[in-house]
């Protein structure tokens, strides 16, 4: 085989559709030719740079689709804002703070100081000055 021969099978030969004597022959030729080597190696590389510019870009559709599903997610809509808010995803430790809430509230309510209760107060009891128990009633000067 000569090099014209194997540079013309070598796209064959990569995607394994030659029969096995041609392969076979273009096996050898690649072993015993540095050029044709070289080729084969560029051409393998070209295809697998093909391969997957080809496998990673969507089709032109899937891209109009999806600019056309971002554009309707992302569009400003009078809701949408409060309806994401509702929506998204709480934290775990959002329980605790809901629970603690309550007592932040009533923390932050409460009134610094207890009011001083405004009743008026009960007239002071009567005080006995100048009384002695041994002393009789009938003895004393009393008026
Ligand atoms: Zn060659």
């Amino acid at each position: 085989m000569n090099c014209d021969d194997a540079l013309e099978k070598l796209s064959d030969h990569h995607h394994e559709t030659l029969a096995t004597g041609e392969a076979v022959a273009v096996a050898e030729h690649l072993g015993a030719c540095g050029g044709c080597a070289q080729a084969y190696c560029r051409l393998q590389a070209q295809l697998r740079g093909i391969g997957s510019a080809y496998a990673e870009r969507p089709s032109s559709g899937t891209r109009d689709a999806l600019r056309a599903a971002v554009a309707t997610e992302f569009a400003a809509k009078p809701t949408g804002g409060l309806l994401s808010f509702l929506r998204r995803p709480v934290p775990a430790y959002g329980a605790v703070l809901a629970a603690a809430l309550p007592l932040v509230a009533w923390l932050a309510l409460r009134p610094a100081e207890p009011k001083p209760i405004d009743v008026a107060q009960p007239p002071a009891p009567a005080r006995i000055h100048d009384y002695g128990a041994t002393v009789p009633l009938f003895d004393r000067n009393v008026s």
